[in-house]
């Protein structure tokens, strides 16, 4: 078992704290020098000597650790963590029992209770991903706890504890288990996806925005001439095809995107001749689709929250707006875009604020048709509002 520590919370935090707030900053606690080792148990105590939370100290990009339980008497053990794992799975029951879609998120970190591990669930693999060395130092017993309490064919892991959050290279993320064909075929409302879950840091598909593509195959893509910038591996774009669109353009910097979007229209049975992919800068796309006149009556804008290239740097909460006058101008009249973002950084309200600055300086009208944030199972924590990080909208472009 891990070492407890007791720490002294600061005065002015404690009520954060005890009101339950998850995440645990540097600024909370009093005297950080005798926290050495990560995955060490916290007994938070207010300066007058109350137990506050148990928490893990774990070094991410957002904080220093996540509490764990509001009882000093809980200890941190397999039985806790089957206890997480028993309400996550109940909680999502319905997808469980949902044969059109097999890929969703199992565990999502303080939304299910535990700050920086989360779990996705692939047509019966598992891919588990540590946030932090402190999370990752629980693996043996998060395992043990994993499968007393669900039937799995086989367990894969992200590690993604580097001093920018980003994925630790690995030999093989195959942790246990039998290992899943190359590429996985998972649904998602009915759509295939080709997963790989050995393959470097992402898996080919992001399970978060399952509602808004379902949005865009259901009620909006019938007919229309579709464009998907930073598109990926082109999922928007597929869900767009099947539900009836003219044509579909994907637009990514990465070579690898066109493969990828390829495989992902193949496994539909969508006829490629009307599937355009292009691997070029989306910047660099807007130019020449401006200078041939193109336009399109549906357009998704999905960026990094950050992202370098050679030529630029995109920012999403600096660069939104800027991004959204591009878009803009080569969408028709009456057109819709679906606007996107990740970015933790800003919320919903600021987020419009992006979009009625752009239209504003362009002196057209629009209107917000829908609005999504996350799916139900990327549960949220009520009290961690920055945890609920997607903004989408669906904007209608009036004149
Ligand atoms: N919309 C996608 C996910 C986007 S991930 C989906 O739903 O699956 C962000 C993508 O943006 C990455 O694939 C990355 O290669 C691409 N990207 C980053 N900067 C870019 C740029 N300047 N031009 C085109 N693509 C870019």
């Amino acid at each position: 078992m891990p070492k407890e520590l007791k720490v002294v919370v600061k005065r002015e935090f404690e009520d954060k704290l005890k009101d339950g707030y998850p995440l645990i900053l540097g600024e909370f606690i009093e005297d950080w020098s005798g926290v050495k080792k990560q995955g060490s148990i916290l007994k938070l105590y207010s300066n007058r000597g109350k137990f506050i939370a148990k928490a893990y100290y774990g070094e991410q990009n957002k904080g220093k650790g996540w509490v764990l339980s509001y009882k000093d008497s809980e200890s941190i053990d397999v039985e806790f963590f089957k206890a997480k794992f028993k309400d996550a799975i109940e909680y999502r029951a319905e997808f469980f029992e949902n044969q059109d879609t097999t890929a969703f998120r199992l565990f999502n970190g303080e939304g299910d209770g535990v700050g920086g591990l989360t779990i996705d669930y692939y047509d019966g693999f598992l891919l588990v991903t540590w946030y932090s060395l402190g999370i990752f130092e629980f693996k043996d017993t998060i395992l043990q706890a994993l499968k007393e309490s669900l039937e799995f064919k086989g367990i894969y892991q992200k590690r993604r504890f580097d001093a920018k959050g980003q994925y630790v290279g690995a030999e093989s993320d195959f942790v246990e288990g039998i290992k899943a064909p190359e590429p996985l075929i998972v649904k998602e409302n009915g759509v295939n996806f080709a997963v790989y879950l050995d393959d470097g840091a992402m898996v080919g598909v992001f399970l978060d925005q399952k509602d808004v593509r379902k949005t865009i195959r259901d009620r909006y893509a019938k007919d229309k001439v579709f464009l998907n910038t930073f598109s990926y591996t082109g999922a928007f774009s597929v869900y767009a095809a099947v539900g009836g669109a003219k044509e579909t353009t994907s637009v990514d910097l990465a070579k690898r995107s066109l493969p990828k979007t390829k495989e992902q229209f193949s496994v539909n049975g969508v006829d490629l001749d009307k599937q355009k992919i292009v691997v070029a800068d989306v910047f660099d796309y807007f130019k020449y689709a401006f200078r041939k006149g193109l336009s399109y009556d549906m357009v998704v804008v999905d960026p990094p929250s950050f992202a370098r290239s050679k030529k630029r740097t995109f920012s999403a909460s600096k660069d939104y707006t800027k991004l959204l006058k591009d878009i803009i101008a080569i969408t028709n009249k009456g057109g819709v875009i679906v606007a996107s973002t990740n970015a933790a950084n800003f919320g919903m309200m600021k987020f419009r604020t992006f979009v009625d600055k752009a239209f504003r300086d362009l002196g057209i009208k629009y209107k917000i048709e829908e609005s999504f944030s996350l799916p139900k199972d990327f549960r949220v924590n009520e009290n961690f509002i920055e945890g609920n990080y997607l903004k989408v909208l669906f904007i209608k472009k009036l004149g």
